[in-house]
This record gives C-alpha cells, sequence and structure tokens, in this order.
C-alpha cells in the first residue's frame, strides 16, 4: 500500500453565529484526500479527513511540510506487518524535524493527515474505524451507541430568548436529550435568563452544559460558578483560559459541580499539564482533547495512555468537534461520548445520514472506514477532491 497522492482544499464554513471569544464569519476548514494504490474491489483505496471547526484551514502548512514529508518518505518505511500504512510511522514522517514544545496550529495540520490515513487504513482492512479500533487497542470491546449531545446555543444578531428555546426545540425533537449553549458573551444577568429560557425546555439541568470558550478571568468565572453552582448543570466548560491551570486549581476549589475543558490543548504533553496542574477531578471532570486538532489520533492514543497512567478514565473523555472521526474513536475506544453539531458547521458536523440520533445516542454505520460516503452533504465535497 502506498501513497500515489495527496491532495488539499480549503473549504469555507463560515456563519454568523459567535461564541463569547470569537465569530465565525472568517472561519474555513482543510480538507484532504490521500489516495493509495491498493485496490479494494476495483477501486483504489482513498482516504479523507478535515480539520474540525474553531480552527482555520492549514494550507501552508500542508504543503510546505506535512504532505512534502508524507510523500517524499520512502514508501516502505511507512508499512505495518501487514504491508498496510502505518498511521504511527506516517506520524513520525511528518514530525521529522519539528522541535517539541509550541504546538501551534502545525498539529490541526497533522491532525487532518492522520484522520486521512485512518480512513485509508480501515478501508483496506475492509472495517469501520471503531472496529477497527476496539481490535487493535481495546481487546475487541466498542460501545453499541454513542452518547452525543447537541452543542448549540450561539450568540447569533438579533436571537432572542424564544429562538433560542426553539433551537433547543429543535434538537429536542432530532433525538438529542442533552444540549449545551454558550454564555459569558452578555452580562451575568442576561445569561441567568438564556439558562433559564433553555431550563424550561429541557426540563431539567442534567440535561444542559454551559460553554464560556475560555473568555473569563478566575474571578469572573467564581462569581458565574456561584450564579450557577446550585443549579445542577451537566457541565460548566472552559470558564477560564485553556492554559492558565493554575486559575482552573484554584476554581476547582470553588465550584464543585463538573469542569469541562480541553478542545485548545492540542497534544498529549499540554494535556497531561492540565492533568498534573489544574486540579481537575477525575471522579466528574470533562476532557475535551479534539483529535482531529491535536496531531490526530496517533497522538490520542498517547493522551488515553496518560491519562490511564493518571488514574483517569477514558470515559472521561467528550471531544470537541462534532465529527465522525471523534465519534469513531469513542465508540471503538469507549470514550464518554461525543459532541455534535447538529446546526452549524455543515458539512463537517453531524454522522451518518442513516444513524439518527435517538434517545441521546448513535450508532455507527458498518461501512468500511470512518463512514464519510454515508453522510451525503460531506461526501460531495470529498469527492471532488480525490
Ligand atoms: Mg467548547
Amino acid at each position: 500500500m502506498r501513497i500515489v497522492a495527496v491532495r488539499d482544499i480549503v473549504s469555507p464554513i463560515r456563519s454568523n453565529i459567535a461564541n463569547a471569544y470569537i465569530d465565525f464569519s472568517q472561519m474555513t476548514a482543510s480538507v484532504v484526500a490521500i489516495e493509495t494504490d491498493l485496490k479494494v474491489e476495483g477501486k483504489a483505496v482513498v482516504g479523507y479527513g478535515f480539520n474540525s471547526n474553531g480552527r482555520y484551514a492549514q494550507h501552508g502548512l500542508l504543503n510546505e511540510r506535512f504532505i512534502k514529508r508524507l510523500t517524499e518518505t520512502k514508501p516502505d518505511s511507512l508499512l505495518d506487518g501487514e504491508g498496510l500504512l502505518d498511521p504511527g510511522k506516517c506520524w513520525a514522517a511528518m514530525m521529522a524535524n519539528e522541535k517539541p514544545g509550541g504546538h501551534g496550529e502545525r498539529s490541526v495540520a497533522v491532525g487532518v493527515l492522520d484522520m486521512a490515513l485512518w480512513d485509508a487504513v480501515a478501508k483496506a482492512k475492509r472495517v469501520p474505524l471503531w472496529k477497527l479500533l476496539a481490535d487493535r487497542y481495546n481487546g475487541g470491546q466498542y460501545d453499541d451507541k454513542a452518547w452525543v449531545y447537541a452543542a448549540g446555543g450561539y450568540y447569533y444578531p438579533g436571537k432572542d430568548l424564544e429562538a433560542l428555546q426553539d433551537e433547543m426545540k429543535h434538537y429536542l425533537d432530532l433525538g438529542y436529550s442533552c444540549v449545551k449553549m454558550k454564555v459569558g458573551g452578555v452580562p451575568l444577568a442576561e445569561d441567568l435568563k438564556r439558562i433559564g429560557a433553555v431550563l424550561n425546555i429541557v426540563g431539567s439541568a442534567e440535561r444542559l452544559a454551559v460553554d464560556v470558550n475560555g473568555k473569563f478571568d478566575l474571578l469572573t468565572a467564581i462569581e458565574f460558578g456561584r450564579a450557577i453552582q446550585s443549579l445542577g448543570l451537566r457541565w460548566y466548560e472552559e470558564p477560564l483560559d485553556p492554559l492558565d491551570y493554575l486559575a482552573h486549581a484554584a476554581l476547582a476549589t470553588q465550584y464543585a459541580p463538573p469542569l469541562a475543558t480541553g478542545e485548545n490543548l492540542f497534544s498529549m504533553q499540554d494535556a497531561r499539564n492540565l492533568i498534573r496542574h489544574a486540579g481537575l477531578r477525575a471522579d466528574r471532570d470533562i476532557l475535551q482533547f479534539d483529535p482531529a486538532l491535536s496531531y490526530g489520533l496517533v497522538e490520542y492514543l498517547r493522551t488515553l495512555e496518560m491519562l490511564k497512567a493518571n488514574g483517569w478514565s477514558p470515559r472521561r473523555c467528550v471531544p470537541h468537534g462534532g465529527h465522525q472521526f471523534a465519534l469513531n474513536i469513542a465508540v471503538g475506544l469507549q470514550c464518554g461520548g461525543n459532541e455534535s453539531y447538529p446546526q452549524v458547521f455543515a458539512p463537517f458536523g453531524g454522522f451518518a445520514d442513516d444513524c439518527p440520533v435517538a434517545d441521546g445516542r448513535v450508532t455507527l454505520p458498518e461501512t468500511p472506514g470512518i463512514g464519510f460516503e454515508r453522510k451525503a452533504d460531506l461526501w460531495k465535497v470529498m469527492r471532488e477532491i480525490a
């Protein structure tokens, strides 16, 4: 199995939504296709990947460094014992001559290619990725379904409480039982009204999480935490700057219910610093490292190992991103579930068309690979690259 060509495009995913920190008016994503010479049922195996939302397309890094290294490395040195591409060896080739630390956005570029490599390998083995992962890394164990929650509740020009409630009703109608909304973009009193309005729709605080997107300083985070502490919300997400571990540790002494963070930590080493220094609690807090943004699944496997060594179960992990890659990982490695974006970041958010969400859970298709071919709007974009 050899890589014949790697192509990338920059796809716009712009929209008018905003969280407390950024708007998405200029958002883009890289999409790549890795074409191989291996034929399955007469057709060349092609793996696809993209970066999840919140970070921009990586055309420059991909072409100047990572695609170049991948395609210029001796092909045989990228193979496993079965003669298939070995994502770990590909990862090492891509990361040749990269210094440690300062992960920046190269982790996004590598993550895009890593996703495509895993898609290609699973297709070569003619199994869905979740099954490949269960067999290789999880003693053949996997979950029948993944717990998913609908992430939305963005700030949007002219969006009032009624529109927010309609959005949440729509998620419940789609089969979700838990939702998440943005907070921290307006004064506390206004956010409390928004939270109250959504609680009226979802019925129980256990079914609502709130997300600050790293906006608060410590005192504001504590003040906000005091205001919501008694509600019993599912979790309080990214209250603080994602890299300020000491502030997290301080907040954790003041806010007892579950905290969630990690979507903006892009390496095992950053995740390890969080675990070591942020005072998070392995019995309740949620870790949201996004494999697509943080050097891919090869690195995510290292992160899961690190977590286990520190007494954290993979069940505490609910990756950011709402993509099928993390969904396969959640099922095959038995993590806690996955984020989902039913209304935003089309066509990259969401799962297979014929696997609807029911009772807050989703099944995965048996399609070989990650399953992009079963999501028509996404497949339309991908098909054009190959
Ligand atoms: Mg978030």
